[in-house]
């Protein structure tokens, strides 16, 4: 799919001033936030190319390579002999290299380190009232042995013998010189003859780091939590990566969520649904009661406003509905039985008074033969 124009995804003319980008860059932001459209795929779409265009024409070195050369001015794929996944600068560096013919010695290979994403797992009361939680990510740290270089204790980095330093290496095709990616030393100018032995001359280590999170009341099932610049670092002194905490709810054994809401069984006896009476029933914030009117159905369902979770980006809390299941009772003595029979007899007469539903449902079935 073809890259959209920046001013056209920024909703703005080529000419607008810094003010004008930074103010539609903050409306689009705030519009297509992932936190605020957690359920929308296609606004992370959004977003993501919002970000990228602001993070272009923010930049006045950027806007105007963007302005003259387009996507393949600032795009690290577009970019001519691009080292690997890089970033801005280093496309940057590539174009201007080709059009001043290089001579800079080595090139600042500059990225920005990736996003990590870490799930998180939280109770349903974790997640109504927030908690505090630590967790170990892995992250690769500047080797002590080395202190980063790559190079053997005592011994130094040397200059890249193929490329002289330069990162890269000139390829000529027929009329065409193409500018290449050193294959010996992948863009870095760099060649180390011992590498050091616990980073195997990489310079970085791979250690954990404990980091504590704090969950806000009300998140749900897929909200995410950014953690801004604790993601990988960057290479060669680039920005570090966020990283994003991501919550999934683990299952609750009395209540089911349903966005702010919750849901739970309320089995009562048949006695209590028939007669009426006091039920005592959990919430999130200690146990309620609920009375149960007389001639109580299967099926009904109380609701308790409030008692539900309070959305962390909404400021009203959910309702607690209870479902009613009567329920049927099962190892009767024989005396209970014979109550039970004594009952059925004595409402045998008007079984259609005592039982409306089973006789609308009669009255339907005999309907529908009626009519075949
Ligand atoms: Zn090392
Ligand atoms: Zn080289």
């Amino acid at each position: 799919m073809a890259k959209r124009d920046f001013y056209d995804i920024l909703g703005v003319n080529r000419d607008a001033s810094e003010e004008e980008i930074k103010k539609a860059y903050r409306k689009l932001a705030m519009k297509y936030h992932p936190d605020r459209n957690p359920d929308n795929p296609r606004s992370e779409e959004h977003f993501k190319e919002v970000k990228e265009a602001y993070e272009i024409l923010s930049d006045g070195q950027k806007r105007a390579a963007y302005d003259q050369y387009g996507h393949a001015g600032v795009d690290p794929q577009a970019g001519m002999g691009a080292a690997g996944a890089g970033g801005f600068s280093d496309a940057f560096g590539g174009i201007f290299d080709e059009i001043f013919g290089g001579g800079r010695g080595a090139r600042s290979n500059v990225y920005r380190g990736a996003d990590l994403r870490y799930n998180l797992e939280v109770t349903l009361e974790q997640a109504a009232f927030g908690t505090e939680t630590k967790i170990r990510i892995p992250t690769m740290e500047v080797c002590d042995a080395c202190r980063g270089s790559g190079a053997k204790a005592g011994t130094q980095p040397k200059t890249c013998p193929t490329c002289q330093g330069s990162g890269q290496v000139r390829l000529q095709q027929g009329f065409f010189s193409i500018q290449q990616t050193c294959p010996k030393c992948h863009g870095t100018g760099r060649f180390i003859a011992d590498p050091c032995a616990p980073c195997h001359g990489a310079g970085r280590v791979k250690q954990h780091k404990t980091l504590a999170v704090k969950i806000p009341a009300g998140v749900d099932e897929g909200d995410r939590i950014r953690l801004s610049s604790e993601g990988e670092h960057g290479v060669n002194g680039g920005p570090s990566g966020d990283l994003y905490v991501q919550i999934h709810l683990k299952a609750h054994s009395v209540f089911q969520r349903e966005q702010n809401d919750l849901h739970c069984e309320m089995p009562i006896s048949f006695t209590t649904a028939a007669l009426g009476g006091e039920i005592d029933i959990p919430t999130l914030d200690g146990a309620a009661k609920i009375r149960v009117p007389p001639e109580t159905q299967s099926g009904k369902t109380f609701r308790l406003r409030g008692k539900g979770i309070k959305g962390v980006r909404s400021h009203a809390h959910g309702d607690l509905l209870c479902h009613v299941v009567v329920e049927t009772p099962v190892h009767l003595t024989e005396r209970q039985k014979e109550l039970l029979r004594e009952l059925e007899e004595s409402s045998r007469e008007n079984s259609d008074q005592h039982n409306p539903r089973a006789k609308s449902w009669m009255d339907r079935v005999r309907d529908f033969f009626a009519a075949t």
